[in-house]
């Protein structure tokens, strides 16, 4: 790999997230710092954007190198963004951003050519060029953890649509009668198969009565012993799976409707793309066949025959580390 990672640029790489900040330096796929820091609780542009420039600087130095010596820095964050003037928009997750022109910024820092692209296009872009979809010429990536996104590449290039939106794989309609979604339309597959969207139906599902099975699950692994006098419980996705796994009809039942949106996101992916290869990230991809398996099977069932016989559904190569 650093063998034929030489011929790529130096550069430095930034990830601005909602809870962590990331820098790195690198040559092609290959690290050669990395730095993170936590976003803050505050996390304006006023006390964010020097914390970034801080990571960058930390990045260059722990790699040995000035900024005269990388050819640029590409900066992904949360969407929604513009990646052509180099605007972030508004993002839920980074409360006070609003209308940052975050490229310009940077370039008035360093000097340097700066691009800005959303994270999620960023993973795809990733995976086609170092990870799951290296050699393919369509693609998508569809990234399932706290929220759901994705990127397509179509024909060697990530689509960006008119205004750089195209590819908001986490709010394509999966249950057309479903509940509304923060985004503004109902039943998108963000709100049945993110961990957000579980955690969410299954507590909905306690609020009515039911699932006391799980409850007691929920209350088992959070009691600190002496501390009995304010009841606090947490569901997420990993309670949910396990108590899946123990075969608690409540978490089996939100679990099977995750995984069937999925297969049906799955299979308007395939209709509307054509892709040679999917490439599947994200932390709930850790539930493995819990998730994935009833998804495949809808797969196999529903979508159409030559574009499913050649969609490779993979998992994706380059996770957090
Ligand atoms: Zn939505």
């Amino acid at each position: 790999m650093t063998g034929e990672n030489t011929s790529y640029p130096l550069v430095v790489g930034v990830d601005l997230g909602g809870t962590q900040i990331r820098a790195a330096a690198l040559q092609g796929s290959t690290l050669l710092s990395r730095v993170s820091m936590l976003t803050g609780e505050n996390g304006t542009p006023e006390r964010v954007v020097p914390r970034l420039f801080r990571a960058v600087d930390q990045a260059l130095s722990e790699a040995h190198l000035s900024r005269k010596e990388i050819v640029g820095i590409g900066i992904a964050a949360p969407g929604p963004l513009n990646n052509r003037t180099g605007v972030v928009l508004s993002p839920p997750n980074l409360p006070g951003w609003r209308n940052i022109p975050l490229r310009e910024i940077f370039e008035e820092q360093y000097q340097l050519p700066v691009y800005l692209e959303n994270d999620a296009n960023a993973g795809a872009l990733g995976e086609y060029l170092f990870g799951a979809g290296r050699g393919s010429q369509d693609m998508v990536y569809l990234t399932i953890s706290t929220g759901i996104g994705g990127g397509v590449i179509a024909d060697g290039r990530i689509l960006e649509g008119t205004a750089g939106t195209a590819g908001e794989l986490g709010h394509i309609t999966v249950d057309w009668r479903g509940e509304l979604c923060g985004c503004g339309n109902v039943g998108c597959l963000e709100g049945l198969a993110s961990g957000t969207g579980i955690a969410r139906r299954v507590l909905e599902a306690i609020g009515r009565g039911e699932g006391e099975e799980l409850l007691a699950l929920a209350r088992q692994q959070n009691s600190s012993p002496g501390e009995s006098t304010h009841e606090t419980f947490r569901v997420d996705a990993r309670l949910v799976a396990q108590g899946a796994s123990m075969g608690i009809p409540l978490a089996r039942r939100v679990l099977d409707e995750a995984a069937e949106a999925l297969g049906v996101g799955l299979v308007n992916i395939i209709h509307l793309f054509n892709p040679e290869v999917i490439a599947l990230g994200g932390g709930l991809m850790q539930m493995g066949d819990q998730l994935l398996a009833p998804a495949l099977a809808i797969v196999r069932r529903r979508a159409m025959k030559v574009p499913r016989e050649l969609a490779r559904i993979v998992s994706a190569e380059l996770g957090p580390t």
